[in-house]
């Protein structure tokens, strides 16, 4: 169902500028300009925002609920888990989408074990998508043939405007360099991102630095639960920090978008700004996994690039961006917050000329929120309307409308 034009109360198309009254003009699935609507009778007081962007997810874990735990308890778990008969990717996936569709998300950056169940969900469900073939593989001995079986695999997946594929080496503990090389060369000849997971957890960073401590008697577990690493202890006596493993194989690159981070280094966090490496945060994923908090105001003091995530379902709440914002250790203002879901993840994708604004030109990807809160409809233009359209509770999502066609109502 294609767009028809609706007088909006207000419309956001970018955190500097606001339009009251407003209509959106579509031609197919770009917007083609703006138009002030005569006040007239609504069919509900409307907010309309550009589509959110969520910068880290595993919809192919969406139904799946596991207790708040240690990281590598809570891997070890989430294998057991999908390897029951009943664990069905496609239905998880589908109800991933479909969440995410009903908080205004529009794209998300998804990390996926289930490729061709999740290409095949996303496509069908309209969302857009940058989507990741995750990647495990300690011993280097096999580097070079599970690589070119990914290849294999991401060449063989259906082709769709909407999705762009890229590599996702799981994380610096389970993935051997020279794995990690060959996503890093893949994505740069390609123009990708390379995904990937740093500095996640406490014990992760303990596992680098201490293999014999008893953090690291948890990772050894999940290991011996997917067969993997034991006799590959070696390889990773020489990194000091699951960061320094990158820096020393020479991986740093701009082409890396690392989620989490939480336990870097400031000389680590300096060495990301230089190379222009992305970071996304996961606050409340981070609270599950009883881990701290990334240290957000100081990546945005060193000028790192950095956007949202709600990791997967497994060790979130729910996939609602906007509540994953209320959770953010550093206060930021309501517009930092708002850029931080939309324009500056856009940028970070390089995907900025077609999505995480509303202007000329661009994708018609937007999100229509109901106001519930009649006493701040009454003075719309003396609010703080970035505040109002990020909370929750006084504004609820309606419609979402990705190039042009509705692909969720409430
Ligand atoms: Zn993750």
């Amino acid at each position: 169902m294609a767009y028809k034009p609706y007088t909006h109360d207000v419309l956001i198309k970018n955190s500097n500028e606001i339009l009251y009254d407003a209509e959106i003009n579509l031609e197919q699935d770009k917007i083609v300009g703006f138009s002030s609507g005569a006040p007239g009778p609504k069919r509900f007081k409307s907010i309309v925002l550009p589509g959110l962007i969520n910068m880290h997810s595993h919809l192919c874990f969406s139904k799946i609920k596991l207790d708040s735990q240690n990281l590598f308890s809570w891997l070890k778990d989430l294998v057991t888990e999908s390897q029951k008969p009943e664990f069905l990717p496609s239905e998880q996936v589908s109800q991933g989408i479909q969440e995410s569709l009903s908080y205004g998300t529009t794209f998300v950056v998804e990390n996926t074990n289930y490729p061709f169940e999740t290409s095949r969900a996303l496509i069908d469900s309209g969302i857009k998508a940058l989507m990741g073939i995750e990647i495990f593989g300690s011993d280097p001995n096999f580097a070079q043939k599970i690589f070119q079986e990914k290849i294999a695999l991401l060449d063989s997946l259906p082709k769709d405007k909407n999705i762009f594929y890229a590599l996702s080496p799981h994380a610096t503990y389970d993935v051997s360099a020279l794995l990690w090389k060959f996503c890093l060369e893949w994505s740069q000849k390609n123009n990708r991102l390379l995904l990937s997971h740093i500095s996640e957890s406490l014990a992760e960073e303990k596992w680098f630095s201490d293999h014999d401590s008893a953090e690291s008697q948890l990772a050894k577990e999940f290991w011996a639960s997917i067969n993997s690493l034991e006799a590959k202890l070696d390889n990773w006596k020489k990194y000091k920090s699951s960061f320094d493993f990158l820096l020393q194989s020479n991986l740093l690159d701009s082409n890396l978008l690392l989620t989490h981070g939480v336990y870097l280094s400031e000389q680590e966090l300096d060495l990301i700004q230089q190379y222009q490496i992305k970071l996304v945060t996961c606050p409340r994923s981070n609270e599950y996994l009883l881990n701290d908090q990334a240290d957000i105001k100081n990546w945005q003091n060193k000028k790192i690039q950095f956007a949202l995530g709600t990791d997967s379902k497994a060790s979130n709440h729910d996939l609602d961006l906007r509540e994953e914002l209320k959770h953010l250790t550093h206060d930021l203002s309501s517009q930092e917050k708002f850029e931080m879901i939309t324009i500056k993840a856009a940028t970070m994708l390089g995907l900025d000329s077609e999505i995480g604004s509303l202007e000329q030109f661009k994708s018609a990807d937007f999100v229509v929120l109901e106001i519930l809160d009649l006493n701040n409809y009454q003075d719309l233009r003396n609010i703080d309307i970035f505040a109002l359209a990020l909370d929750n509770k006084k504004t609820r999502v309606r419609e979402v409308f990705v190039n042009g066609s509705l692909v969720y109502k409430f």
